[in-house]
Order: C-alpha cells, then sequence, then structure tokens
C-alpha cells in the first residue's frame, strides 16, 4: 500500500477501509510514513470527514499500535470503569469520581491528560503533590488499582503511540477541530486502558475545547457511536462551562479543593452534581446497579463514611505521594507568596463569565503551559470563584500569585472576564444533557 494513494482516496471523498486504515495507523507510529502525510490525510479528513464504520476501524487501528492493557488475569471483583472529560476550567471531578468509584466496588485505571491550552489537566494537579509518580512501570500501575481500585497516571509511549504523533501534527495544522479525528483520538488511548464502560464529560459553554452546543452535541454521539460499535458500554454528558466547575482554578488549589470535598468540609455544589452524574451513570453503565437512586444512595455513603477519601489516600501513596496528605493537606501542597482578594468597581449580579479568558489568567500566572515544555507553577491560581447570579458586592476571587505585579496582572484580566447586570440571570442548568444510545 502507498500512503499518498490512502489520501488521494480521502482527498476524493471516497471511503478507506480498515486494512488502509491499520496500515496508515501503524506507519505513523513506525515513523515510516512522513509528517507532511499525516498533515495532508487529517485535513482530507477534515473537509471530506468520515463515516461511523471508518471512525471506527481508525480508533481501533490507533488503539492497536501500542499496549492494550487486559485486566483478565486480575480476577478483580467489579468491572473496568472511566470517564473522560474535553477539558474545562476548575474542573476537578477525576481526582474525587475514581475514588468515589473504587468504593462502590469499581476498578478505575485512568490515563489523563496534561492541560491544554486554556484547560487545566489532572496529570498536574496530581504532580502537585510531592513523591506522586504520574508515569509509573506498568507493575506499579496495576498493584495500585489492584490495591486501591484506582491509579489516575499519564498516557505513556506505550498507549496509543500513533495518537501521540497523529496529535501533534494536527496540533500545528488546524486539523485538530474534526469530530471523526477527535473521536478516533480520545476513545484509542482510553480503550487501550482495557475499560468495560465509559462516560464521556463534554463540557459546552464560554470554557468549552467545542465552540457550539450542537458541536458538543455532534461529538458526543459520535463518541457514544463508535464506542459502543467498538463493545466498549459509552454513554456522554454534556455538561456546562459558561463558568468554573468547582470553587477553585489553579493545580494545587485544585488537589486541596478535591481533598475538602472527599473529607466533607467543602463540597461545591455545582462540582457535587458532575461528580454524582458521572459516577452515577457509570455505576448504571456497568450494572453496579440499576437505577439512580440506589446509584445516590451509595455514593453519599461513600462520601460520607470518608471511605472514598480513603481511597484516594491509599492511590497517592501507592503512587509515592505522602501516607499522611488527606490529614495535613497544607504541610504538603505548595503555597504562594501574595494571596489576597478582588473586587469588581461595578455592582449588580454576575450574568456572564469568559471562562476562556480565565483559564488564561491562570495560565498567565504560571498555573499552565504556553509552549509544551514549559514548567508549571502549581502554587497559583484562584479560589473562592464567585457564581454566575452572585451580587458582585462580594470579592470575585481570591487570587494566589508569586508578586504583587503577577496578581495586578491576573486582577485586571479576571474583572473584564466578568460581566454584571443590574437583575440575577435566570440560573442555566449544569448537566444539560445525556446522551447514552
Ligand atoms: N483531546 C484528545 O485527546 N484528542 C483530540 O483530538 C482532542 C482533544
Amino acid at each position: 500500500m502507498l500512503p499518498q494513494e490512502i489520501i488521494r482516496k480521502k482527498r476524493d471523498g471516497e471511503l478507506i477501509s480498515a486494512e488502509e486504515l491499520q496500515f496508515f495507523s501503524s506507519g505513523i507510529a513506525d515513523e515510516s510514513i512522513s509528517e507532511g502525510q499525516i498533515a495532508a490525510f487529517a485535513m482530507a479528513i477534515y473537509f471530506q470527514g468520515m463515516k461511523s464504520n471508518e471512525t471506527a476501524a481508525l480508533t481501533l487501528a490507533m488503539r492497536d499500535t501500542g499496549d492494550v492493557l487486559n485486566w483478565k488475569q486480575e480476577n478483580f471483583s467489579g468491572p473496568i470503569i472511566d470517564k473522560h472529560s474535553t477539558g474545562g476550567v476548575g474542573d476537578s471531578v477525576s481526582l474525587m469520581l475514581g475514588p468515589l468509584l473504587a468504593a462502590c466496588g469499581g476498578y478505575v485505571p485512568m490515563i489523563s491528560g496534561r492541560g491544554l491550552g486554556h484547560t487545566g489537566g489532572t496529570l498536574d494537579k496530581l504532580d502537585a503533590i510531592p513523591g506522586y509518580n504520574s508515569t509509573p512501570d506498568n507493575n506499579l500501575f496495576r498493584k495500585t488499582v489492584r490495591e486501591c481500585g484506582v491509579a489516575i497516571i499519564g498516557q505513556t509511549g506505550k498507549l496509543a503511540p500513533a495518537d501521540k504523533r497523529f496529535y501533534a501534527t494536527r496540533d500545528i495544522t488546524a486539523t485538530v477541530e474534526s469530530i471523526p479525528l477527535i473521536t478516533a483520538s480520545i476513545l484509542s488511548k482510553k480503550f487501550a486502558a482495557g475499560l468495560d464502560c465509559l462516560c464521556m464529560d463534554i463540557k459546552t459553554g464560554s470554557g468549552a475545547f467545542m465552540p457550539t452546543p450542537e458541536e458538543s452535541v455532534a461529538l458526543a454521539q459520535s463518541i457514544v457511536d463508535i464506542g459502543n460499535a467498538t463493545g466498549v458500554n459509552t454513554s456522554a454528558l454534556i455538561t456546562d462551562m459558561n463558568q468554573p466547575l468547582g470553587s477553585t482554578v489553579g493545580n494545587a488549589l485544585e488537589v486541596h479543593e478535591a481533598i475538602n470535598f472527599l473529607t466533607n468540609d467543602h463540597q461545591n455544589p455545582r462540582l457535587l452534581q458532575v461528580v454524582f452524574s458521572l459516577c452515577t451513570e457509570l455505576l448504571m453503565l456497568s450494572e453496579i446497579t440499576d437505577n439512580p437512586f440506589d446509584a445516590t444512595t451509595m455514593l453519599e455513603a461513600e462520601l460520607v463514611s470518608g471511605r472514598a477519601a480513603e481511597r484516594f489516600g491509599r492511590m497517592v501513596h501507592s503512587l509515592g505521594g505522602p501516607i499522611d496528605l488527606i490529614e495535613k493537606p497544607d504541610k504538603y501542597l505548595s503555597k504562594a507568596e501574595v494571596i489576597k482578594p478582588v473586587h469588581l468597581q461595578e455592582t449588580g449580579f454576575v450574568s456572564n463569565i469568559d471562562t476562556r479568558a480565565l483559564g488564561m489568567a491562570v495560565v498567565e500566572l504560571g498555573g499552565g503551559r504556553i509552549r509544551a515544555e514549559d514548567d508549571i507553577d502549581f502554587a497559583v491560581g484562584l479560589s473562592d470563584f464567585i457564581t454566575i447570579g452572585k451580587s458582585s458586592d462580594r470579592a470575585i476571587a481570591t487570587i494566589h500569585a508569586r508578586t504583587e505585579a503577577d496578581w495586578e496582572q491576573a486582577a485586571e484580566k479576571i474583572k473584564k472576564a466578568i460581566t454584571v447586570s443590574d437583575s440575577a440571570p435566570a440560573q442555566s442548568p449544569v448537566i444539560h444533557q445525556t446522551i447514552s444510545t
């Protein structure tokens, strides 16, 4: 087979066979296909799209370019389950969802990513924990899943390597925003983890990766269709990203928020709703329970008893972090030097938040990357973030910065990202839609 012939077929709107997609994917992984050919193929798919059987074949072909984890030999007493989010701001859901599901009897081998653009990444949050090894070897990963029921780690070079190279080329050739390519990219990595069930959290709103509600729904439908067609029980929730999900934005701050949540100190209601909705969906998809009321009762019991917090603490320790992180987060999580609240001049009710701009303000404080190789400052970010509908006579957030100048610059950006109006706007739902078939 010749790569240029496969590119030509797609350019002219013809269908690509599963064998051709396997050939192309292995060529991406072993570098026998050039970056120029990957770029041309991605652009052809961007314009011509893919039929769902082509997207399914591309997903499986990319998955099979690396290791596919098999958990059968472990004889686990529960299903292998996970969720994946398209990325948001103040979205620490995975840190609570993984331990909660493990406490309910599931096994969660979660392969997560780093921050992308204005969105935060679960891996960067976990790296804020001193000693935490987010890239363990296979033995330690398996041992942690076996003993704790949950291990949250990063993608190794051995999991779906074709996606790593394909994505890097798409990123620099304006071909990321293609629904078949996003579907195959996300699912190839998730399926390499050997899942029985997956729930996608597709964000919509001003901080979401997909620009319009219609495109969020189209992506969700594509992922659900391809997931189910390739043998993984998959559903998706469309959730709101018109404001930060939790009360904090920033790596160490979000780990702290997750610990407060798991230890029942403080649970931001919007964050709680997304965590419980995704967990409920997964408990039902995996048949741990068959109705949402039992699922909620189970989740509340695991949260209130502290058993979910205990799972989180065990996972952290198993992967090299401190044994007493849950009891003494302040001892381990780094803190910024300048921590002060910021107020708006205008009075009124918060009616709109440019969530993308807020995410970028945290990136500029040092909490995210401008270039892939940049180091992250775990301590910086925002806490006590105001929500839509609240009166602006209180502080809109507390900014955690390294210097006064950084604080001032972030304050300007954050104030600009918030619009106030004379009356409180109607509250929009946190969970917009569930897509399960
Ligand atoms: N996240 C991914 O992993 N892949 C994409 O293509 C887009 C977002």
